[in-house]
């Protein structure tokens, strides 16, 4: 044993440390070694004293020629050797230990100290628990080693390590695939862009992620990865994402088939309410029906329809149309639109206020006073454009279902815009119609005044004109005789045409009585008064059986005889006038289907052209001159207004040259 203090001094300190030291003599040989030291290499204390020589001990676990050398070398350059790693055999493992040589001056000797860390066990440690990790996780971890190409750039990726995860995809192991290409194993990266974001990686440094499907084997594997650039290789760590793919892929599927067929029902909801809408009458019983229907089907505390009024301060209000609360039509009420959502409605802004329309709208008192919650409007338009009213919802809460509520307002407004139209056009229609009214009394009664008046100064004509014809006859020229004539005949045709004029006009204030009457016996009539006439143009007229209708029968003979009359007047003059008379039942599209009687005059005159159908009936209007035709022009216009007055309507129709034909539908009752 060295004897020496410093020595004594080195002992001590050696004695006391954790870690495993050794001092060596220049030979070499141990001259001390502390606890720590023989318990790491199982050394008994005469093994480790006496001077053996180091080398000797346990000489099967060292590397020896290399430690002989760096012993011998910090011995000859005085210096030290810093956690040089040195491997040590034990229980057939390789242990790894960090070595710290020191060479110690003392006066009398010259030793080594040697101090041994043992890193071993948490490098064996770090080392199986990563190798554990990386064989069982799910996430594949490669490294792949730049191949260049002759011109720089890179023409592949070695597989220079690989977990099981990465190969097991394709039904590989680690060992087919390591030291191999990626060219040999995973020829696909080359179409699919993976080669190009590794080699892309590896020339930037940038780290990429994405997400691919492979095709293998038939079926469509998902990767997430993530690519980072170590030294001369990329790093490749994926995950197989599949099944979450998949499952992610099918609840979209999934819930794109629920989204169409809330939409379809949906669809078919709205379809069954504009479907309803024939039933729900019109004018106020419409809209109270519409928003029945409406509160029904949202479940909505109220519904409102109201039009935009502006009063005579100027300030504009919604004035309701139609309030339902609570399921049931209520009374009718009107608030200002200052301050509340329907102004923001009506100046074509937001509609949608599902919830605290209250804060939003503080000043609306409206909501304060149905204390609602939500509130959701459409706004209705007139064909011109303007914004005329709303319909609304208001709820007490929230209101969730805004798309659905939204669309059935949308219909509903649509069909309330043309409902208004209609109310305000039947308004138009009914105050021209009274217009019209009082214009054709006035009209009737002047005509009735006017020809009533003229009848008695030209009775008086007709009267002195046959009184002087019969006493002076005998001395008037032939000349004047025919000049006396021709008054006569203008007075008689005055006295025809203020008859008719009176006849047309009273035909308005004339009673409706309606007879069951036949029209064989009226048409019977009709030929033996016209007898002179229809012998003398050597008419024929064919009647086929009429039928017996309630009218007013000295009006329907005077129809008749208008329309024969025409017919046997308005004859060519190559041939005899045949007159055809029928009658049958007919159903009009124009009218729903609804059923008529058409009776049919028809002959086989001059005809008119088509275009003066509507011409004919009027008063006065004439389409053949008088020298050819006799008349005055009244006989269609009174015929119109007889079938009017039995609800019915009148048509013709006419060739040139061939024939007219005359319609009269009445309604079968
Ligand atoms: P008018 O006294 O001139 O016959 P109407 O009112 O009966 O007056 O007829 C009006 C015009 O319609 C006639 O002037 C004639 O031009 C035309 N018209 C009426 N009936 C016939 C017919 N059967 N054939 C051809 N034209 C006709």
């Amino acid at each position: 044993m060295p004897t020496s203090k410093n020595y004594s001094a080195i002992e001590k300190i050696i004695a006391s440390a954790h870690e495993p030291m050794l001092l060596l003599d220049k030979a070499l040989k141990v001259v001390y070694s502390n606890v720590a030291f023989n318990n790491k290499f199982s050394l008994s204390e005469p093994d480790s004293y006496g001077r053996r020589s180091f080398l000797e001990i346990r000489h099967d676990a060292f590397d020896i020629p290399t430690l002989s050398k760096l012993l011998l070398e910090t011995l000859e350059t005085k210096g030290t050797i810093q956690n040089y790693e040195l491997r040590y055999a034990k229980n057939s493992e390789n242990s790894k230990l960090l070595l710290n040589i020191d060479s110690i001056e003392l006066p009398e000797e010259t030793f080594l100290l040697l101090a041994v860390n043992d890193i071993s066990s948490e490098a064996e440690q770090l080392q199986s628990f990563l190798q554990s990790v990386l064989n069982s996780t799910n996430y594949g971890i490669a490294s792949y080693e730049a191949v260049y190409q002759k011109d720089g750039t890179i023409g592949d990726f070695k597989i220079s390590y690989t977990n099981p995860e990465v190969p097991r995809n394709f039904g590989l192991e680690p060992g087919q695939v390591i030291g191999k290409t990626c060219r040999e194993v995973y020829p696909g990266i080359f179409e699919n862009g993976i080669f190009k974001r590794m080699a892309a990686c590896m020339e930037t440094g940038i780290p990429d992620s994405y997400e691919i499907s492979v095709e293998h084997n038939n079926t469509t594997i998902w990767f997430n990865a993530t690519i980072e650039k170590v030294g001369n290789s990329v790093a490749v760590t994926s995950k197989n994402i599949t099944q979450e793919k998949t499952a992610a892929l099918e609840i979209e599927a999934i819930n794109t088939l629920l989204l169409n067929k809330n939409k379809e029902l949906e669809q078919q909801l709205l379809t069954e309410f504009s479907e309803s809408f024939y039933s729900y009458g019109s004018g106020q019983d419409f809209f109270n029906s519409l928003l029945l229907e409406i509160a029904a089907k949202t479940k909505m505390d109220y519904v409102l329809l109201g039009e935009v009024i502006t009063e005579e301060s100027g300030e504009e209000c919604i004035k309701s149309v139609s309030v339902i609360a609570f399921g049931k039509v209520t009374d009718n009420f009107k608030y200002l639109l200052k301050g509340g959502p329907c102004e923001e409605v009506i100046k074509g802004n937001n509609t949608h206020y599902p919830n605290n329309s209250q804060k939003l709208f503080p000043d609306s008192r409206t909501l304060a006073e149905l204390n609602a919650e939500g509130y959701i409007a459409h706004p209705l338009v007139s064909s011109s454009g303007k914004i005329i009213g709303l319909i609304a919802v208001l709820h007490q809460t929230e209101i969730s279902d805004i798309s659905y509520i939204e669309s059935l307002l949308k219909i509903a407004a649509k069909r309330s815009e043309m409902e208004f139209e209609r109310l305000q056009n039947e308004k138009l229609l009914e105050m021209k119609n009274k217009e019209l009214e009082r214009q054709n009394i006035e009209l009737a009664s002047f005509a009735y005044i006017s020809s009533h008046d003229l009848q008695e100064p030209l009775r008086k004509i007709q009267l002195f004109a046959s009184r002087i014809l019969f006493r002076e006859k005998s001395n008037f020229s032939e000349s004047s005789l025919g000049y006396f004539q021709s008054i006569t005949n203008a007075a008689n045709r005055m006295q025809n045409l203020i008859e008719s004029l009176l006849n047309y006009s009273s035909m308005d204030a004339s009673e409706i009585h309606l007879v069951p009457t036949d029209l064989n016996v009226v048409i019977d009539e009709i030929k033996n008064n016209m007898i002179d006439i229809i012998e003398k143009r050597n008419a024929r007229i064919e009647v086929a059986k009429l039928p017996t209708l309630p009218v007013i029968p000295i009006q329907f003979q005077q129809l008749l005889t208008n329309l024969i009359s025409n017919g046997i007047k308005y004859n060519r003059e190559d041939i005899d006038p045949v007159i055809k008379i029928n009658a049958e039942i007919v159903s009009l599209e124009e009218f729903a289907g609804k059923q008529f009687w058409k009776i049919n005059i028809e002959d086989n005159g001059i005809g008119f052209q088509q275009e003066y159908e509507e011409k004919i009936f009027e008063l006065f209007k004439r389409l053949h001159g008088k020298t050819d035709y006799e008349g005055t022009g009244i006989g269609l216009a009174i015929c119109k207004k007889i079938v009017q007055k039995h609800d019915g309507f009148i048509r013709a129709i006419g060739t040139p040259g061939v024939g007219a034909q005359f319609l009269v539908y009445l309604p079968v009752k």
